[in-house]
């Protein structure tokens, strides 16, 4: 940082920097020299990460760069301009229509990520005389979307469909959107879709699901949360994922009817008013999709990483929270001590976050260990090693 004396804007901006340095609340970035994978190179040294989203290892699969390359060959990198001027490509468009097909909705919308997708969905359905139901862990781009929209914006405690259904009944609003994560990103349990879907139905309400980290995943053909649960469109009318975790590559969509979508391309001002993705990167999750569909193998082996890496940890005495999925907390409580052992295990050549409020809630720091279906046994193995003298 540069010394004294410093600009009007410094002078208001270093007490606060100073402030979340000494609440341990500082966040710093790593700098990768390697492709995202499991053995990851940092600073001239190589570390074995339990932190990426990347579930079934396709971040860097041959298939997929090889389809970039190739796309960038073809339409060249710049899409140019928003979809709606000259921005949309025949590679968006097939994507578009695969993943409408994958996810057995009639259609879908490519969005340049999962946060605009949020952003911009929310903000197109509702505005001051309607009112939005969120659960507390709901991803922090659903909570902005939902102040963002002007709506009368209500959180329920997690997985509460009792209160949820209170302030249901008590609501007055034109419009009534419950909006929940499928897959919680930083808990890893999984959200009663079913039961959410009953109580939007008897209460006149719409619900969308956040299927961030449940697409690629869930489901036998890991097409996501509404796969898993057998929810059509008419139970999950609005249903968003991102393509830049389990499918490896970027941007997200949002699926449902052929006017869900048609509004969205009309009203959703981060759709509007933005820069189509590269048409490359459209082309690259297209192969994605077909791995994701074809390789089943992926899926068996994360859910056998997940189990082995759950018994060694409960054996070591971990208090680990309810989750399948590939997202396993360990709760550590306090912001230092989870930051602490994550610089510990990091030192020994392991890259596991430590997540902090206001993140999560206070007192529930914790270890956010994510698995993919690329680690190896014996590599769990060793992370359990690693975690034994802090357990
Ligand atoms: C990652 C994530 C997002 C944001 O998606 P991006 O494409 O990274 O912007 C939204 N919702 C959930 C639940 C997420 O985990």
């Amino acid at each position: 940082m540069q010394t004294a004396p410093y600009s009007l804007l410094d002078q208001a901006l270093i007490p606060a920097l100073k402030k979340r340095q000494e609440e341990s609340l500082y966040r710093v970035r790593k700098v990768l020299a390697s492709p995202q994978g499991i053995v990851v190179q940092i600073d001239g040294e190589s570390y074995l990460s339990y932190c990426s989203n990347d579930y079934l290892g396709l971040a860097n699969h041959p298939h997929v760069v090889a389809a970039f390359q190739r796309a960038a060959g073809v339409y060249g990198v710049g899409s140019g301009a928003a979809h709606l001027i000259s921005g949309h490509n025949a590679a968006h468009q097939a994507l578009e229509e695969e993943l409408a097909e994958f996810t057995d909705r009639p259609r879908a919308l490519l969005f340049c990520s999962g946060y605009m997708a949020n952003l911009g969905t929310i903000s197109a359905l509702l505005n001051r005389s309607d009112a939005v139901f969120e659960d507390r862990l709901n991803h922090a781009s659903l909570l902005d979307a939902g102040r963002h929209s002007g709506a009368r914006f209500q959180r329920y405690p997690h997985l509460d469909i009792h209160s949820l259904t209170k302030r249901l009944t008590a609501s007055q609003a034109r419009r009534k959107l419950i909006v929940t994560d499928s897959v919680f990103s930083m808990d890893g349990d999984i959200a009663p879709l079913a039961a959410l879907a009953e109580c939007a139905k008897q209460h006149n309400a719409w619900l969308m699901v956040d299927d961030a980290h449940g697409l690629g995943v869930l489901g036998h053909h890991g097409g996501g949360s509404s796969e898993h649960y057998s929810l059509s469109v008419n139970e999950v009318p609005i249903l968003m994922a991102t393509l830049g975790k389990a499918f490896g590559v970027y941007g997200a969509f949002v699926a449902g009817s052929k006017a869900l979508i048609e509004t969205l391309i009309q009203q959703a001002r981060t759709y509007i008013y933005t820069t189509a993705l590269p048409p490359a990167i459209a082309e690259a999750s297209r192969a994605s999709l077909r791995i994701v569909k074809a390789e089943q193998w992926r899926r068996d082996k994360l859910t056998n990483r997940i189990t082995q890496f759950r018994n060694g940890a409960q054996q070591l005495g971990f208090e680990l929270l309810a989750s399948s999925t590939p997202i396993q907390a360990l709760i550590v409580g306090d912001n230092q001590q989870a930051l602490s052992i994550s610089q510990r295990l990091f030192e020994q050549g392991f890259l596991v976050s430590a997540i902090r409020s206001p993140t999560v809630p206070k007192g529930t720091a914790r270890l956010r260990i994510t698995l993919s279906a690329i680690h190896t046994e014996q590599q769990v193995n060793q992370l359990l090693s690693a975690l034994e003298s802090f357990s």
